[in-house]
């Protein structure tokens, strides 16, 4: 029987991407890189076709190192980190895979104790 809709459109691919919405603003203190695992849909959100493959990217802001993922859509369209991570939290509310945590939790965990400025 055929079901040409809900397996692919089900389908997701898990990518690391930096969140600067955890990060503390420019300016204030040490660039401290928050990366986070996403769970995003496998394809574009602009025109539906399949993103392309992530592979990992090591990066240096700062004097910072981190690793997140990137990747190149076929289709040409490129996806912002911002979109991203507001793509994974919108996947999440509707029942996806939650993502792990909250971003300030996320900042928290990865950053270790004494991260709050304030
Ligand atoms: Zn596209």
């Amino acid at each position: 029987m055929a079901d040409n809709s809900t397996a692919s459109a089900a389908e997701t691919i898990t990518v690391t991407v930096r969140d600067r919405s955890a990060e503390a603003p420019w300016g204030v203190g040490l660039t401290n890189p928050v990366t986070r695992k996403v769970v995003i849909s496998a394809f574009c959100p602009v025109d539906g076709q399949r993103r392309g493959e992530p592979r990992g990217l090591n990066s240096c802001d700062d004097g910072a190192h981190y690793w997140v993922q990137v990747w190149a859509n076929p289709c040409g369209h490129t996806d912002m980190y911002e979109a991203v991570i507001a793509e994974a939290a919108a996947l999440a509310a509707q029942g996806g895979r939650p993502v792990s945590g909250t971003a300030a939790e996320l900042a928290r965990l990865e950053g270790g104790p004494g991260n709050t400025p304030n």
